[in-house]
């Protein structure tokens, strides 16, 4: 606490640590609760309702017209400022928790395996805090609990579709990061995750016996050439400085060990990922030409599925300005580290507002525990150590970005 007299009076103001430390276990134990029971992505029908239920109790409106299990509260404050939005991604994974933690999953198949619960705790503690301390709030403070971040299309693109990106200035989050350390934060500018999209391809020709090959039409032709074009894309269509990954990973036809059967159609599939949304339509629509000329070549029929999963998360200078100054003002380091080809539907804010989001290092510090990889039956961070300071740094990114956004 600080202890200031203005004009006679005496003025106590609060550090964002004291605030942090009053607040004491609850981030860890709300952590805890939510671990222990996780819902998959858009069934997150009990989480959305303890979240609605702590907010009402902490007197924080929640806007309507938004749709599903994602909620929206916001507060606020007596003096002028910026709409910020601080997201908290809420859903679970269909896995099968293998741990010991007396907090594990209560339920089989379905796991926090990601760190969404300790997002929706933190976020959480920021509400309640600033809900007791309006003093801290400048212009009007979003908490966006969205559901649905792991399943496509996510839950982000239907908050934004209900209006929350003209509500808002700027968009802040954290991601928990089970393989690095406490002790650092990744959040750096422009493209940090991968525009990600699918493809899959139906070949029909003709069935045929293997002995008159010329009264049937073989799928596989055509089928093995999309593998080598497809292939092929990035080294010959694709820019020399673009990153592009394409990767047909499955070919099916015919039946294993049936040698004189010519099959009538032939499946492949696989996966872009690239460093640019507007290079992902480019890519998939050189997929789409191959996969329909091709196969027309050979006289075959063809169809051809495209699936665009999230589109690259592109941090904003002045959002990463804000979260790099708050992690070195409460000592903790600035990770420079290659863009994730993960996906991660905090895009969709980024593409309508300044947005970024940052990885905060939750790996076990002490070296007792290995990391684990996110998505893993494993998954744990050090909830102990990181979820306070993750409280103490979103508070911080909070009351920097009132000030950086102060002219909205
Ligand atoms: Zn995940
Ligand atoms: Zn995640």
């Amino acid at each position: 606490m600080r202890i200031s007299i203005h004009k006679g009076e005496i003025i106590m103001s609060h550090t964002i640590k004291d605030l942090v430390t009053a607040y004491g276990n609850k981030v860890i134990d709300d952590r805890r609760y939510l671990h222990a029971h996780p819902e998959l992505s858009f069934q997150e029908t009990d989480t959305a309702h303890w979240i609605r239920k702590r907010l009402a109790a902490a007197g924080i409106p929640v806007l309507d017209g938004i749709s599903g299990n994602s909620t929206v509260g916001y507060l606020i404050g007596s003096q002028p400022g910026p709409s910020i939005g601080l997201r908290a991604d809420i859903d679970a994974l269909g896995l099968t928790e293998e741990s010991d933690f007396p907090f594990k999953s209560t339920k089989p198949g379905v796991m926090h395996a990601c760190g969404h619960d300790a997002h929706t705790a933190v976020l959480m503690g920021v509400a309640e805090i600033l809900a007791a301390h309006k003093d801290l709030i400048k212009g009007t403070v979003y908490f966006i609990f969205q559901q649905g971040e792991e399943f496509l299309p996510g839950g982000a693109c239907t908050l934004v579709e209900e209006g929350i990106a003209d509500k808002v200035d700027a968009f802040f989050a954290i991601h928990v990061d089970a393989e690095r350390p406490f002790g650092s934060v990744d959040v750096l500018e422009g493209t940090r995750s991968a525009a990600i999209a699918t493809f899959e391809i139906t070949v029909t020709g003709k069935g045929g016996h293997g002995s008159t090959p010329h009264t049937a039409n073989n799928p596989l032709l055509p089928a093995s050439d999309l593998v080598d074009a497809i292939s092929m894309i990035p080294a010959m269509k694709c820019g020399p400085l673009d990153n592009a990954t394409v990767s047909v990973t499955y070919l099916h036809s015919g039946t294993h060990g049936v040698a004189n059967v010519i099959p009538e159609t032939a499946v492949l599939g696989g996966a872009v990922r690239v460093l640019d949304t507007q290079l992902r339509s480019f890519v998939t629509a050189e997929i789409k030409r191959l996969g329909e000329t091709i196969p027309a070549a050979y006289a075959c029929s063809s169809e051809v599925t495209i699936v665009n999963g999230y589109p690259a998360v592109v941090n904003a200078p002045a959002c990463v300005a804000v979260m790099q100054e708050s992690a070195r003002e409460i000592g903790l380091e600035v990770a420079h580290i290659d863009p994730r080809l993960g996906g991660e539907d905090f895009a969709y804010y980024g593409m309508k507002k300044p947005a970024a989001i940052a990885w905060f290092g939750m790996a076990d510090a002490t070296g007792k525990h290995a990391p684990t990889p996110h998505h893993n039956p494993k998954f744990r961070i050090d909830d102990e150590t990181g979820l306070p300071a993750a409280l103490e740094y979103m508070l911080t990114v909070y009351t920097k970005a009132c000030e950086a956004f102060a002219a909205h």
